[in-house]
């Protein structure tokens, strides 16, 4: 027999940053609200525990960054914020999605994304200048670059721990390890969730759901079938909970699935990590400095220009690159010059690493490469460097390589000076773009002829349509709380108005 719990005025199935910000949306409304999470207390948390944490918003002015964070008249007069306006935020989604991603819902994500920096603050969470991964020192002012200077303290885990306490504080009831596993409808709306608790099903009757749970990314037939052939064996970086249960739940009653449904967020992650996220590591196995180095596949060879953009704007395709090489592997190699500008990721014990004296003897020791291929690429590189254009790691410098395919367009240094280092790394993927279509104004699901789905939202991951082929850094947390919160505070107003 299923059990029937007490009826909530908002059910969030899920419990990572988009999740969280709709339950507290929806409780600021005055909803009673009930949040399903699949995992345990332990795993929970989502995609959104293992993020780095840096968070991508508008703004263009110190002032504007104040309203987020604490800043002393030091580190203002030391420091050169650079701005993300509005328009800049906008030129780079649209230049990385192939000018692919719904205005409406990009509109919303950059118009109101200061705002949501503000609320998040507002509910407990702490924010930081990024100085660690996000600046550099340069004519002794600390420069950042990538527009992005703020990341959340203590990476996606503080954010997650910050917002359970809110959501503990305002009195929201969370059930763990109860997977959600198939919406109620009552002929005219949604009416609640039927969802798995130790073995057994229980309805939680609801006035409105809002759907949270994440993308399809850990569950590999779904990769096989959406992504493509090969996409099974891609790294799974964070959560093996997002296994598409929401996006399957809502396409049974009807939703219509929306955006770049073969595309998906995937990186260069070390070779031998672990099939899912490992919570101790967090997002270490990642491999993000490649923009100094050379990325060598199994013939020896370089597949992609490495130095095309700052590491925010390639490195969320050049995992789906990585993956197309021979064996899905790649060697990023470096020589000493480049180890100073190697981010932290590349100082954890759990990484696959080679070093040498010399590229002769760096060579053998690259699993799976031809190594006379391997030695002739890198010599072909070192010939081509443009030497006249001068380095300068934290501006795109232009200086590039001439006559080579592929091109290496900015930061291209020799590879001349020992000791030389070498990483495995193959592709970690961290989340899918396909999701349900909602209404910008509410956050609420559409059927297939875009009629609303009475008593359903989404947001977070769910979203379909804001990315395509590309993404740039620190947008999922920002998307996940702009969207959450507008999700959850409709699904508050209508529950409470039924
Ligand atoms: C290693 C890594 C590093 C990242 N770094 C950054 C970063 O620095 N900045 C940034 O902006 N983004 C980053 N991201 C991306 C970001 O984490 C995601 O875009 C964001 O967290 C997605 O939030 P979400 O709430 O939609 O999903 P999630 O946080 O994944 O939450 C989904 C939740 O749903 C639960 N769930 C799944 N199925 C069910 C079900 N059937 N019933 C009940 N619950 C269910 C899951 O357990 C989980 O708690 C990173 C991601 C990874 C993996």
């Amino acid at each position: 027999m299923t059990a029937t719990m007490p009826e909530s005025d908002v059910l969030v199935v899920g419990k990572g940053n988009a999740a969280l910000c709709a339950a507290l949306a929806a409780r600021d409304e005055g909803a009673r609200v009930t949040v399903l999470e699949a995992a345990t207390e332990d795993e929970s948390g989502g995609n959104s525990h293992f993020a780095g944490g840096v968070m991508r918003f508008a703004y263009s002015c110190v002032d504007d960054l104040k309203r987020v964070t604490e800043l002393t008249d030091e580190e203002i007069a030391t420091s050169d914020f650079g701005t993300n306006s509005r328009d800049e935020y906008f030129d780079d989604l649209f230049r990385l999605t192939s000018f692919r991603t719904d205005p409406a819902l990009s509109e919303l994500l950059v118009t109101r994304s200061l705002d949501v920096m503000a609320w998040l603050r507002g509910k407990g969470v702490r924010f930081v200048p990024n100085y660690g991964r996000q600046s550099a020192l340069v004519d002794g002012k600390r420069k950042f670059f990538g527009r992005m200077p703020i990341e959340v303290s203590g990476g996606g885990a503080g954010l997650v721990q910050a917002l359970d306490r809110a959501t503990a504080k305002a009195g929201i009831a969370v059930h763990y390890a109860t997977r959600a596993v198939s919406l109620v409808c009552d002929g005219e709306r949604v009416a609640g969730v039927r969802a798995k608790h130790d073995g057994r099903l229980a309805t939680f009757p609801a006035r409105a759901v809002v759907l949270a749970c994440g993308g399809f990314e850990a569950n590999p037939e779904w990769r096989a079938r959406y992504l493509g052939p090969g996409w099974e064996l891609a790294k799974v970086r964070g959560s093996r909970f997002n296994v598409g249960d929401g996006l399957r739940m809502a396409l049974e009653i009807g939703a219509a699935p929306y955006g770049n449904w073969s595309g998906c967020h995937a990186t260069g992650w070390d070779r031998y990590a672990p099939e899912f996220g490992d919570r101790t590591v967090g997002d270490q196995f990642q491999k993000h400095s490649y923009i100094f180095g050379l990325l060598i596949n199994a013939d020896g060879k370089r597949f992609v220009d490495e130095g095309l953009d700052f590491h925010s704007f390639t490195y969320a395709k050049y995992g789906g690159e990585v993956l197309k090489q021979p064996g899905q592997f790649a060697w990023q190699v470096f020589d000493a010059k480049a180890k100073p500008l190697l981010r932290p990721e590349y100082r954890m014990k759990q990484m696959t690493k080679v070093t040498a004296d010399s590229l002769e003897a760096l060579a053998p020791q690259l699993e799976g490469v031809n190594p006379e291929t391997f030695l002739a690429t890198v010599r072909a590189f070192n010939d081509a460097v443009m030497t006249e254009v001068p380095f300068q790691h934290a501006v795109k410098d232009g200086r590039g390589t001439r006559g080579l395919e592929p091109p290496k367009s900015n930061w291209a240094e020799r590879l001349d000076t020992p000791p030389f280092e070498a990483y495995a790394t193959t592709c970690g993927i961290t989340f899918t773009f396909g999701g349900v279509r909602i209404d910008p104004t509410s956050g609420q699901v559409v059927d297939v002829i875009q009629q609303p789905i009475l008593g359903l939202y989404a947001a977070g991951e769910m979203v379909g349509g804001l990315f395509y082929f590309n993404y740039p850094s620190g947008t999922g947390l920002v998307s996940g709380a702009v969207f959450g919160r507008l999700a959850g505070a409709s699904a508050g107003i209508a529950a409470r108005g039924n």
